[in-house]
């Protein structure tokens, strides 16, 4: 994927400033910031579009490498340097105050657009697995947590000497409301309630029985195999003018939805088998010995979603019962 011809133009080697001392200048900027390094600015160019046009962090890191382009101080680009230089907002000539974006006096090297989707694609929960492994599962990323604002996913932002928080991934404009929420609250609220639900002996008994009604595992591969078929089949017979639109749609969304369901008992029943019985000190103790990938299993195959509404109060606020609105899977 590195033969496009914005890559080809852009073989830049770029004279890094290491004259011994800490370089405490922006790349792609003069120290004084009155001025863009042009050489810079086409890299950064660069690898914006790569990163639009889906390329990965990691085929980044390794493109720049291979053409000698390291950072101010003459280090070897890494997936967070690359993230973190991209979404800073001086590419737009801006600087954060507050919650709002002012002007910072600095050139732009991006246009608003560009580094609007930047941020969106590089803030994104689902990339995380492209920066190296540095980013922390979130408990809620991923669209277990949404924006009342807008409905959209909330995704979890830390900056240093900060509170994590979840806030809305929409840029401001498109969002009513951008939502922010202390992360630790959110996490810790709905945990609580995870482990209730789990720790109840008549919801367990219930969500058991819900899931051996599926059968055995054989059983329910079959099935789902024999829902997929009839996926296949319901457009052959739209193909063939044997069924009209309407009669295909309904039929493909009642045959996505139950596979949709048998999936996810499939889920709950493997995430179900590792836990120990419906005793409060039990679940807990399991809890906090299991890692956040389990974390994450056990609240994705019981919470459909959660979420959090605006607050008039300043700053990602508290927690209080009326903005948050859980929606439990069934
Ligand atoms: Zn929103």
């Amino acid at each position: 994927m590195w033969s496009r011809p914005f890559l080809m133009s852009a073989t830049v080697t770029v004279d890094t400033v290491t004259e011994g001392g800490t370089v405490s200048r922006a790349y792609g900027w003069t120290d004084k910031n009155d001025a863009t390094v042009e050489d810079e600015a086409t890299v950064i160019r660069m690898m914006a579009t790569t990163l639009l046009e889906g390329g990965s962090l990691r085929g980044l890191v390794e493109h720049l490498k291979s053409e000698g382009i390291s950072t101010v101080s003459g280090k070897t680009w890494q997936p967070i340097t690359i993230k973190r230089a991209l979404t800073n907002p001086r590419m737009i000539g801006k600087k954060k105050v507050g919650d709002n974006l002012v002007d910072a006096g600095i050139p732009a090297i991006l246009q608003t657009r560009t580094y609007n989707r930047l941020c969106k694609l590089l803030l994104d929960p689902e990339r995380a697995k492209f920066t190296g492994g540095r980013t922390q599962i979130a408990l809620l990323g991923g669209g277990i947590a949404r924006c009342g604002g807008c409905g959209r996913a909330l995704y979890s932002s830390a900056s240093a000497g900060r509170a994590a928080v979840y806030t809305c991934s929409t840029r401001s404009g498109e969002c009513p409301a951008t939502v922010s929420v202390q992360a630790e609250l959110l996490d810790a609220d709905v945990t609580e309630r995870v482990l209730a639900r789990l720790s109840s002996p008549k919801f367990r008994a219930a969500l058991t029985k819900s899931i051996n009604e599926l059968g055995s595992r054989d059983a329910v591969v079959a099935r789902i195999e024999d829902l997929r078929s009839r996926y296949t089949a319901l457009g052959e017979d739209f193909a063939d003018g044997l069924i009209e639109r309407e009669t295909l749609r309904a039929g493909t969304d009642k045959v996505r939805t139950n596979i949709a369901a048998t999936e996810l008992k499939m889920k709950q029943q493997e995430v179900l088998a590792e836990l120990p019985e419906p005793d409060p000190s039990a679940i807990v103790e399991w809890w906090e010995q299991a890692g956040p990938r389990q974390h994450r299993d056990v609240v994705s195959i019981l919470l459909d979603h959660v979420t959090v509404k605006p607050t008039d109060r300043r700053g990602p606020g508290g927690l209080d019962d009326e903005r948050i609105v859980y929606v439990w899977k069934k």
